[in-house]
């Protein structure tokens, strides 16, 4: 299918199967903010178990906390934010199109990169299996010359943002004839910086009114709350807080479905170590972070890794873990050894020491950090554009998610094969034996065909039928949601075949 329609159909289905729906719809919607329904939130939150199963429970040393949304405002002063969370903004004058100028110059190095890809493509067809992709890559006089035109821009392009020069960055799209997708034209404003946190007012107004910011991250919650949780919980370095949480940014360019939204959920953890033993940890959690995405059973040749060239001035290593979403590689989560400059700049701006003693080697420092931030929205869409299948089954086309069976919204359908002659009844007692332990639906409508349709497109793993031989001999249908075979099994066997197969300890074995 091509990805562009595989995208368009994602986004339908998320709408009919009460996955996602467009925020204030009712009123024609609000840009780059969603809804998540009745089949998405058991998604969402399976999805959140599992990161805070794998963080908390299998790592004795990271606790979890929830801290407030609102902050303090010189947070947001300390940490950077209010000078620099900023993105260089571009109008186009024609189609009136704002960009973000750092995208649209990645974006036009990507398709460079296309170009060499399709040439390794037609190589690899013409030389068949004695073709050498390395060697190819090393020596054709077309790839050398786009490979060199990329490097080149890249290395104006980081000059540029490490000077914070505006106008360079500007020239490099006018002197690469980069064009607006929706005008054609070339006929752009300057570049201007434009900071990305949302502000409002804290308290009413007559009483001296404050300003603060929705934060555009959760990790600051964390650092400030660095003391308390070492200190209340006794915590030995090296340690770790998660946190799961909403964050709020002011997207210039919001498209691109819940991937780039205004409103959305980080997953994040930051892991406080000793100076100089910060990059094993680093390696440690990169390690950690990809295996968690891989257990969920995607094609791991879905996931790559993508290294920082730019690093931020207070980092000493930064990897993102990109996915193949149906419109290309796009960064997933970051992986970011960030030194010690948060906690040092929470000293500076409180006035309050931040450190940690050790008692055995009785010497006070300020840990650094390295830290893995997940954005729950964009491993939601990861796993949808993954599992969306369409498959020809006889004269029709199956839509089936096939999710991990732990994480889909609902566990088991239970299905009469009519709605009378007791059938109700015996399915309502399975219904109410599962319903404690796992999360159940029960159906009566429609012919059972259209039934099991509607339980694969929103990847219910099991499909329980009751029909008149299950009132004789207490047996029931079991329907595999992948395969779609049938078997007749003992009711009584059926709570725990469910539930063991069900049960998210089968992710986090993995792990
Ligand atoms: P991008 O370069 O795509 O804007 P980022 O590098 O600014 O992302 P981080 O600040 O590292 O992102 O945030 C950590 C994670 O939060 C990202 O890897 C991503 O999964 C998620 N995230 C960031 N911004 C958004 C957004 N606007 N909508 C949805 N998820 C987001």
């Amino acid at each position: 299918m091509i990805q562009e329609d595989l995208f368009k159909k994602i986004i339908a289905h998320c709408k009919e199967y009460g996955f996602i729906f467009q925020s204030s719809e009712l009123y024609d919607g609000l840009s780059a903010v969603y809804d998540y329904g009745q089949n998405g939130v058991e998604l969402k939150n399976n999805i959140k178990e599992y990161w805070w199963k794998a963080m908390t429970q299998l790592n004795e040393e990271v606790v979890g906390i929830d801290s407030a949304i609102f902050m303090h405002p010189t947070i947001w002063k300390a940490s950077g934010h209010v000078d620099a969370f900023n993105d260089p903004l571009i109008d186009n004058k024609d189609s009136k199109k704002r960009y973000r100028a750092d995208v649209l110059i990645e974006d036009y190095l990507e398709k460079i990169n296309d170009k060499i890809n399709k040439e390794v493509e037609k190589a690899a067809k013409r030389f068949g299996d004695t073709f050498d992709e390395n060697q190819f890559r090393t020596t054709n006089a077309r790839v050398l010359e786009y490979a060199a035109k990329i490097e080149s821009i890249k290395a104006n392009f980081v000059a540029a943002l490490d000077a914070n020069d505006l106008e360079k960055v500007r020239q490099i799209i006018i002197d690469e004839g980069i064009v607006c997708p929706v005008s054609g034209s070339r006929n752009w404003t300057e570049v201007r910086q434009f900071n990305l946190m949302f502000e409002t007012k804290l308290g009413s107004v007559s009483e001296g009114a404050n300003t603060v910011y929705l934060r555009p991250e959760t990790a600051q919650g964390i650092f400030v709350n660095y003391l308390n949780v070492q200190k209340t919980g006794r915590m030995k370095i090296p340690f770790g807080i998660a946190q799961i949480g909403k964050a709020f940014r002011n997207e210039i360019v919001a498209r691109q479905f819940i991937f780039r939204m205004r409103e959305f959920e980080q997953m994040e953890m930051q892991y406080f170590v000793k100076p100089g033993e910060e990059l094993k940890w680093f390696d440690t959690w990169k390690e950690k972070r990809m295996n968690w995405h891989l257990a969920m059973g995607i094609n791991p040749e879905k996931y790559r890794w993508h290294k920082h060239d730019k690093l931020a001035h207070y980092a000493n290593a930064a990897f993102d873990i990109e996915f193949e979403f149906p419109f290309g590689f796009k960064e997933l989560e970051g992986i970011h050894s960030r030194t010690d400059y948060d906690l040092n700049q929470h000293q500076i701006f409180s006035g309050k020491k931040i450190q940690f003693y050790d008692n055995e080697t009785e010497e006070s420092y300020v840990p650094y950090v390295v830290e893995t931030s997940i954005g729950l929205d964009r491993t939601f869409l990861s796993l949808l554009s993954a599992c969306y299948q369409e498959e020809q089954v006889g004269e029709e086309t199956r839509v089936v998610l096939n999710l991990p069976e732990c994480l889909a919204p609902i566990k088991v359908a239970i299905l009469p094969l009519v709605k009378k002659d007791g059938l109700p009844e015996f399915a309502r007692t399975i219904m109410n034996d599962l319903k404690f332990d796992i999360n159940c639906m029960y159906e009566e409508k429609d012919s059972i065909g259209k039934r099991y349709r509607r339980q694969d497109a929103i990847g219910t793993p099991f499909c329980i039928t009751v029909d008149h031989q299950s009132l004789e001999d207490n047996t029931v249908t079991i329907r595999y949601r992948d395969t779609m075979i049938q078997e007749r099994i003992p009711a009584d066997k059926l709570s725990g075949i469910v539930k063991e197969k069900t049960d998210i300890k089968n992710l986090l074995k993995k792990l």
